[in-house]
């Protein structure tokens, strides 16, 4: 073991990775002058929004459809955690939010023009057209309670307290809306299975889990906002976005390191007082922020603390773990795709399929916004579906002489397998798919796990009951000196989300200094 950090800047508070909530979390801190140090154990910021580029194309590892970079109201987080450095992104904005290709032949588009919307979801359900209109309107108006409230975390007391006193009647809304499911609207306003098993692949598709755990709140965003600030594309590509924090971070003194893995927390006296990496590298700082897992915060990284075991269990019996995606990445002839070919797609074939693995495609086209993407004349195509990880472990066995894991020939066949069941489903959006889209790689649950670090390449805790997610972490921990933000925090998974949960994280910080 070495004890590093020679050079005379120290840092006060280290963040273990720069995914977007990492990111957001040190660009509020460096604007008020903290000294940050960002510990990234990839070669790129971003986690799940950042990129890699093969075969001439340029690809969104995880994430595509944004929302959080309008300018309307007080939920545009990303573009609020770039502001803090000075930074933005220039942005095209998507005409529809996703086209859903779904069984019975139905294809719904969600427009960004609301009545547009409303009117192609009501030719397939006619009866139902009071009730359409009564249940996305109570999505509006939560939506615009939410958009007049300023971001304050659950636990700033003072904050609420004064949030509360200026707007008594929104913040009594924001509480109802916290803890009324979609699922409860559902029920309330649509009377058709087919109607109501919709709503849960609308709620499926960025929460995955169904309309009856979700709370209203968090549907809200996504409900209202696509047809406000409306979902919006980075030029350049998603990992654009990370790659502006870290500039922005950078000139404001921070700094990052990449190829830097974080094995454990020091922990002294029962206080968070640094990280030591793989390499045995200590770092000290008065406070650590980890933007990791919350089964990686606790189940590794700082496990020798006997609090972290508590936290692990208790989180994990709230919220479900979630499984991973395998993804396949390729590119299309532009003369291939149908004229009229919207950017974000959801492909579900079964009505009952739709929460089960491999059931609903997800599919993005980026280089219909930004043709730098792809070489001339081509498109680059990112189609993903929810998988599990056991099911690709299973394939893989230990390298001689104690090397780490291998891939058999049976997990590449397992790839192949997989591609050929994604450009099946793929064939709804692009006739022809299997014929017409060349795979430039497929990327599995195991893929995740190494790329991201993310235990078992999980796409996070998962909301069991609605108003749990008024019990997520908020940015603190039971451990002194070590704070966390990201998609294990408050409010959940999605950049913008997460953006939100840096920017409270950091908040929370600041307020205890
Ligand atoms: C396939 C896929 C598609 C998605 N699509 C969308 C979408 O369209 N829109 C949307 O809004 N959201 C989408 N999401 C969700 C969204 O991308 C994530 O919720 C969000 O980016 C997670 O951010 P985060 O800050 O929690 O952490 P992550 O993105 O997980 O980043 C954590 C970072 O920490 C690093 N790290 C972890 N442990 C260590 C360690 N020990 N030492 C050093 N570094 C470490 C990791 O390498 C990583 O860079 C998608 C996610 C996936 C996987």
């Amino acid at each position: 073991m070495t004890v590093a950090h020679s050079e005379s800047w120290q840092p006060e508070v280290v963040v273990i990775g720069s995914g977007i909530g990492g990111l957001a979390t040190a660009a509020r801190l460096a604007r008020h002058g903290v000294r940050v140090l960002v510990l990234e154990q990839h070669t790129v910021p971003g986690g799940s929004a950042s990129y890699f580029t093969r075969a001439g194309y340029r690809f969104d590892v995880g994430a595509s459809l944004l929302y959080g970079l309008g300018t309307e109201g007080t939920i545009n987080f990303v573009a609020e955690a770039l502001a803090e450095v000075g930074e933005t992104v220039e942005t095209r904005r998507d005409d529809v939010q996703i086209h859903y290709h779904l069984p019975d032949g139905m294809e719904i588009r969600t427009h960004y023009d609301r009545e547009h919307f409303l009117d192609e979801l009501t030719s397939y359900f006619p009866r139902e057209r009071a009730g359409i209109r009564a249940f996305y309107d109570a999505a509006m108006e939560a939506y615009r309670v939410m958009a007049r409230v300023p971001l304050i975390a659950l636990d700033d007391v003072p904050g609420l307290i004064r949030g509360v006193a200026t707007s008594p009647w929104d913040a009594l809304r924001m509480s109802q809306a916290a803890l009324t499911t979609l699922g409860d609207l559902a029920r309330r306003y649509l009377r058709d299975v087919r109607l109501r098993r919709f709503i849960d692949i609308e709620t499926f598709c960025w929460a995955l889990t169904g309309a009856g755990a979700t709370p209203l709140v968090n549907a809200a965003l996504v409900f209202g906002d696509r047809h406000v600030n409306g979902v919006r594309y980075p030029l350049g590509g998603c990992s654009v976005i990370a790659e502006k924090l870290v500039a922005g971070i950078e000139r404001h003194g921070g700094r990052i390191r990449y190829g830097s893995r974080v094995a454990a927390g020091l922990v002294r006296q029962g206080r968070v007082q640094g990280v030591r990496l793989a390499t045995g590298e200590d770092i000290t700082a008065r406070a650590v922020v980890s933007n990791a897992t919350v089964w990686d915060t606790y189940g590794r990284l700082f496990r020798e603390h006997p609090l972290a075991s508590v936290m692990f269990r208790e989180q994990s019996l709230r919220y479900a773990q979630a499984d991973s995606f395998t993804s396949l990445f390729g590119g299309i002839a532009s003369s291939h795709l149908p004229p009229e070919t919207v950017v974000h797609h959801i492909v579900v074939n079964d009505w009952e399929a739709y929460d089960k693995p491999r059931g609903m495609l997800f599919v993005s086209l980026p280089s219909l916004h930004d043709a730098s993407l792809a070489p001339p004349g081509y498109h680059n195509v990112h189609a993903f579906m929810v998988d599990r990880y056991d099911d690709w472990s299973v394939l893989t066995q230990l390298a001689a002489g104690g090397g780490g894991v291998r891939r058999t020939p049976a997990y590449r066949a397992a790839k192949e397998a997989a591609a050929r069941h994604m450009l099946h489903m793929l064939e709804r959006v692009i006739p022809n798919a299997s014929e017409v889209v060349q795979v430039v790689s497929v990327g599995t649950p195991l893929t995740n796990e190494r790329y991201l670090a993310r235990t078992r390449g999980t796409y996070g805790p998962l909301l069991r009951r609605g108003p749990d997610v008024l019990l997520k972490p908020q940015g603190g921990s039971p451990i002194r000196g070590l704070y966390c933000a990201g998609d294990s925090c408050f409010p959940g998974q999605g950049v913008p989300s997460v953006a939100a949960s840096g920017l409270s994280c950091a908040g929370r910080i600041l307020r205890a200094w």
